[in-house]
């Protein structure tokens, strides 16, 4: 691996914003680095476009001559931060002075101090973010690795360089960091560094519910995310962060029959769907698809145990659950609850013999999210019966044959009543009221139950007759 990753180092090290930055850096006699998260992904072998410049003086004084003699590039200046970042071609290159950092009991915002390069590679979460290169002349491209990251790395493991208990206490979004990058890197978490984040738990509470988002969507969004759910319910951090999926763990057993453990078959529906979508939110709604089966749970020797609405209950906890989590209260959510809510209608669909109105009401309801539907309830289906598996699925392409046959026939997907409500309105000399309602309720009912087709003319015909019921007078 090493000489693999020298050669991957020399090579980035080539670029020309890395030989301005030494050359400048060398007129200011102010020693640059290249650290962090660039220098880590370079010799994991994932392409980074982020790279952050830890400078022994201003970094911003240093960024402003580099700017300029890379052509007069934009220089964005945070001031407070005493940060400065430029774009050259496609990199982003942060900028900053050395810090040394300590923290109060009750923030994560340290008192912040200018410092050395060792204080700085001090301040850093993980033995693998602490690598820094240098961008001096004599030792161009020299590593410094204080606390052996490149051999946590071969031996694929997250470590905090100091002790993890002070660590984690200074900045408890740190014990979210641990586990994300354990979930992306598919590392370990060292023995100590998991005691520390079991220890520290309950000091995630100060950090900020959007910052706990951001890393929790980084899980979400890996290759294997029941990786980083197993540890944060190994951990104690998921009771805190997200209750309602640590409800979801453990088996019942009443008369020597047990229910399936929802939280591992939720992981696994989640892992299922991942190489099928890159939606976020269709990865969210496979977390929470089953999230009421805790409160719907109930036992009767006849049918055994049943979730009855576990549906329905569970579109409904999103919002709250949402909004705790400070993930958006947008479209973005209602998609979530629309996938929830309807997540069981395919299944029942593939078991019973298949009739065109059902398949009808369930395009008219998931609209252009039907594909996403039918992506959740294949990954739902996680018996360890290979034979029910097959068969689900080849009841499911079934399924899909129909919606396909169906959508060309009757087009009810992005449905349009095909009489307006001011047609209703102008054929009988209607101001708004109640029956335009109605009767626009009955048109759509019966195109969904196949009374009539989806088209202009047989609409409006059942209109004038189902009006005439009513009473109304046509004007034209
Ligand atoms: P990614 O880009 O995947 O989010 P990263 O580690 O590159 O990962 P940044 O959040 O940009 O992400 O962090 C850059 C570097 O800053 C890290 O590699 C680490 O050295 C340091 N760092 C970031 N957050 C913290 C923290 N909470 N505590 C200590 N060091 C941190």
């Amino acid at each position: 691996m090493r000489e693999e990753a020298q050669k991957r180092v020399e090579k980035s090290l080539n670029h020309p914003v890395f030989h301005t930055i030494r050359d400048v850096s060398e007129e200011m006699s102010m020693p640059a680095y290249v650290i962090g998260g660039f220098v880590r992904d370079l010799y994991l072998n994932r392409p980074s476009k982020d790279i952050d410049v830890v400078v022994l003086g201003s970094g911003i004084e240093l960024a402003e001559k580099v700017a300029k003699k890379l052509g007069g590039l934009r220089l964005t200046v945070f001031k407070n931060f005493g940060t400065a970042m430029l774009r050259y071609r496609d990199l982003e290159v942060e900028f900053v002075g050395a810090r040394k950092e300590s923290y109060q009991r009750n923030s994560r915002k340290p008192i912040v101090e200018d410092g050395t390069l060792e204080d700085d590679q001090n301040r850093r979460d993980f033995t693998i973010n602490a690598l820094a290169l240098s961008l001096g002349n004599k030792n161009y491209g020299e590593l410094l690795d204080p606390f052996n990251g490149i051999e946590d790395m071969e031996n694929e493991i997250i470590r905090t360089p100091l002790e993890p208990g002070i660590t984690f206490s200074d900045d408890p979004l740190r014990m979210m960091r641990a586990i994300r990058f354990a979930t992306q890197l598919n590392f370990r978490i060292d023995e100590t560094t998991f005691t520390g984040i079991k220890a520290q738990k309950d000091r995630i509470d100060i950090v900020s519910g959007e910052r706990i988002a951001d890393e929790l969507n980084k899980i979400v969004m890996a290759e294997r995310p029941s990786i980083g759910f197993k540890l944060l319910e190994l951990t104690g951090l998921l009771d805190i962060i997200f209750p309602e999926f640590q409800a979801m763990k453990g088996v019942d057993k009443v008369d020597g029959r047990a229910h399936k453990d929802n939280f591992y078959h939720t992981l696994e529906v989640l892992d299922r769907i991942v190489p099928n979508t890159d939606n976020l939110w269709l990865r969210w709604s496979a977390i929470l698809h089953d999230i009421a089966k805790p409160r719907t749970k109930r036992y009767d020797k006849k049918q055994g145990w049943t979730f009855h609405n576990h549906n329905f209950i569970g579109q409904k906890m999103i919002p709250k659950i949402f909004g705790r989590m400070k993930l958006p209260l947008n479209e973005k959510m209602k998609y979530v609850q629309k996938m929830v809510g309807l997540h069981m209608r395919p299944i029942v669909l593939s078991e019973d013999v298949v009739s065109d109105s059902a398949v009808r009401r369930l395009l008219f309801e998931a609209g252009d999210d039907i594909d996403d539907l039918m992506t959740l309830c294949e990954a739902d289906i996680t018996s360890k019966n290979e034979t029910k598996v097959r068969r689900y699925m080849r009841n499911f392409k079934v399924v899909r044959q129909k919606l396909k046959e169906i959508e060309e026939k009757d087009h009810v997907r992005n449905f349009q009543p095909p009489v307006t409500g001011e047609i209703i309105m102008k054929t009988f000399n209607l101001q708004p009221c109640r029956e335009i309602g109605d009767l626009k309720a009955i048109i759509k009912e019966a195109i969904l139950d196949g009374e009539i087709g989806n088209n202009y003319d047989e609409a409006f015909e059942l209109m004038l007759k189902k009006a005439e019921e009513m009473g109304l007078k046509r004007v034209k």
